[in-house]
This record gives C-alpha cells, structure tokens and sequence, in this order.
C-alpha cells in the first residue's frame, strides 16, 4: 500500500539512557508516573508496570528534597527487578536547587526535562536554568527543553505581544502566543548550546491543549531547529475525549513527518490504570502503520445482526489473551508484534475481512447458520461450532503463531 506520511524529519539524534530518540530511529513511546516521589516502592512499581506495558522511557517528578533523595533508591530497585526503562526527572522552580543538594538524584536519571517558564524570574531565570545544565554536563545527561503553554515565560510573551502591537499588521494573539512557545523553546536549547550541551543532547517539547494550536506549534518548530521533538497534547483531559484529542493532534504532525517521541497525558479515573497512556501511544503509532507493538484485532462495531453477546465476548477475550501473552510471544517470537486477526459479527463484512487477516473469524449472525468459518492467511482453513469457539479459536492462534515464528521455523530459514 502506498503510504501518504510525509518523509521523516530527520532530527539530532539522542542516547537517553540507551534509548535513541531522533535521528531517524523508531518514534519512542514515554510515559510519566503519577506516585509521590518520594515513595520508592510505589514508585518503582508503577515505572515497572509501565515498562511492563512498553513505556520505553518514564518521566518521575521531583519536587523536593524527599523526591530527589528517593531517587536513587528507585533506580536500584528497579535494578534490582531487572527494569531498565530509563528514567527522567521533572523539575520545576527549584530543580537547580535539588540538583545541587543531591547530586546522586541527576547522576541517576537518565535525562533531566526542564521547563524554561518554570525556573525562576527575571535574573534569577539564566543562573537557575544554567545550574540544571551545569549538572547535565557534568553527569552526561540529556535534556529536555519542555515548554508548556499553561507556564509559558511571561517575559518573553510580553515582549512579543508589545511588538506585535506596534507592528504595521499586528498577528492575531494566538499567532504571538504560538511564537512565544517556539521562541522559549528555542532560545533557551540554543543557551544550553553556548553553555556547552550538544544538539545531541537536547529534546524539545511544546505542548499546549488544543489540537490546532500543538499542529501549529510543532510545524513551526520543525521548521526552525533540528533538535529532536517530543510530542504530546497536555491536560488532554480523561476517557475517550482524552485519546481522541491526542490523537487527532499527535496523528496529524506525525503524518507530517515530525516528531521522534510521544506521551499521551491522560487523566486517569480515579485508581485507574496508568498504563492506558502507554497503550494509547502503541495503538496510536501501530495504526498510523509507524510502528508495530502488538497483534491488532480487527473487530466490526456490530449491530442489529449482531444480537448475541458471543462476538463481543470472543473480540474481548482474543484482545486480552493477546495482552496477557504478548511479554512472552515478544521474547519466544520476533515478528508476532505485526500480525492481524479479524474477528467479524456476521456473513456481511466477516469472510472478507477475515480473508485479509492474518487469521480471522466470523460468527454467526442472527439467523445465520450457528456456524464460524476460520480463514487463516486469507483461506477458509475450518469451521468451528458449538459452545467452544472462543477456546478453539484461541487454541488456532496459538498454534499458527508457533508454526510461523517458532524457533523450529526461524532455524529452518
Ligand atoms: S459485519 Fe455484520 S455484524 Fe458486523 S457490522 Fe457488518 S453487518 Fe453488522
């Protein structure tokens, strides 16, 4: 098929903590915990859990002494647990202060994320983000420039705004206000340069909560810089208004081509799954044919011909078989992560669907033969009937998977 994503932007590429971001190199999905800190174990559980789900970097806050003391006890945890996600550590207003107070907190984190509208106030603002530097460059760190709109330097905002007033054709305010987000980021990568950072160590990121206003921000600075870019849509807000609007935003610049890394910024129900965000960024990549995680389940949506449960029941228990199996399919079987199964409600849209799958399904609908025709690549290879289908089908999964990627095979080769 032919593909209509723009050819990549290729960025500067940066080693985080073993994990390139830029340069060309897959699109890196982040995650960032929601835990104190300052609670180890808590801590290295869910950035172990969030690893587990595929988080290929996770972002811990540090917002005080206790948090920055916490974590190098986090890190040997998690080598203790064998997780070796890299870590990156979020400061805010007082970074520079608990960088120097803790030096074991920056040689522990793998990348140090600042936010040029959060590190102090008028001269306070150079020394304070050339304190977080210092500390990267004496650790060896990447950093990531991460300008947020809700905390955007009201200084540079200002003084963009006055100029823009005097102007023969004033811009419309958002217009100022997106040249404000690139210019912050911008500037403050290029003070870190003077400082002596390498382009290869700096990420910028933009984020803002309005889909047009993060096509607008990263469009421009993929125009002006070749820094490696982090996207994500912040406050996107809870549920499916929260995935939906990511990925509208994130979709659209990543079909431009930009973009090396991405973090959907979900609001969990509360004592929700944080490892949504980390599947939505999978799902997000592996549909936009960029990436490929997990086997993808093609499901129709159902409907009036659909009147039993028995379809729903076997595309939930196929998707969560494929959770539960994957982290040992992914060691035991390179390769399974791109597979296609269909799993189709009736003789309408099911044998057709199914033939393009790598193994589809399609149950009977209401009033058809209580009869389910499997196709495995794309030939009707058996019916199943009776009250085992969902066992049976998941047996055949399994089986194909091992007939195709099993060692036996890939020896064979
Ligand atoms: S495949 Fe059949 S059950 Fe599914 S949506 Fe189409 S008509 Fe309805």
């Amino acid at each position: 098929m032919t593909s209509l994503i723009a050819p990549r932007r290729i960025s500067v590429p940066v080693n985080v903590g073993g994990v390139m971001v830029g340069g060309g190199a897959p699109i890196v999905v982040q995650s960032m915990t929601n835990t104190d800190t300052a609670d180890i174990e808590g801590t290295a559980s869910q950035i172990a859990s969030l690893a587990r789900a595929g988080s290929e970097i996770v972002r811990i806050t540090v917002d005080r002494d206790e948090a920055a003391a916490a974590v190098p006890h986090i890190r040997d945890r998690l080598a203790k647990r064998g997780v070796k996600v890299p870590i990156v550590g979020d400061f805010h207003y007082n970074g520079h202060k608990l960088l120097g107070d803790h030096p074991a907190c920056g040689e522990a984190l793998d990348k140090l994320r600042i936010n040029p509208g959060n590190v102090g106030f008028k001269d306070k603002k150079d020394r304070q983000f050339g304190a977080i530097v210092e500390t990267a460059l004496r650790y060896g760190k990447p950093v990531r420039i991460g300008v947020n709109w809700g905390s955007l330097d009201q200084e540079l905002l200002t003084h963009l705004m006055d100029e823009n007033a005097k102007s023969a054709s004033p811009k419309p305010a958002r217009a100022v206000m997106h040249e404000a987000i690139v210019q912050s980021a911008i500037l403050s990568a290029e003070r870190a340069e003077e400082m002596g950072l390498g382009a290869d160590r700096i990420v910028l990121s933009a984020k803002v909560s309005a889909v047009q206003d993060l096509i607008a921000v990263n469009t421009l600075l993929a125009q002006r810089c070749r820094y490696a870019l982090h996207l994500g849509l912040t406050e996107a807000g809870m549920g499916s208004k929260g995935i939906v609007a990511s990925s509208a935003a994130m979709g659209i610049v990543l079909q431009m081509g930009i973009g090396d890394t991405i973090r959907y910024s979900l609001t969990p129900e509360p004592g929700g799954d944080r490892t949504l965000e980390v599947r939505a960024a999978q799902e997000l990549l592996q549909t936009m044919g960029l990436r490929s995680f997990s086997p993808i389940v093609t499901a129709c949506p159902g409907c009036g011909r659909t009147t039993s449960a028995v379809f729903q029941e076997l595309a939930r228990d196929v998707q969560n078989m494929i959770r539960e199996r994957m982290p040992e399919w992914r060691q035991r079987y390179p390769g399974v992560e791109a597979l296609n199964f269909a799993v189709m409600g009736c003789i309408v849209n099911g044998p057709g669907e199914s033939k393009h799958a790598d193994i589809g399904i399609s149950l009977p609908g209401t009033g058809e033969q209580p009869a389910a025709p499997v196709f495995i690549d794309g030939k009707k290879a058996m019916t199943l009937r009776g009250p085992n289908i969902t066992t049976e089908f998941k047996a055949i999964v399994e089986d194909y998977i091992e007939k195709r990627f099993g060692a036996g095979v890939r020896e064979s080769v």
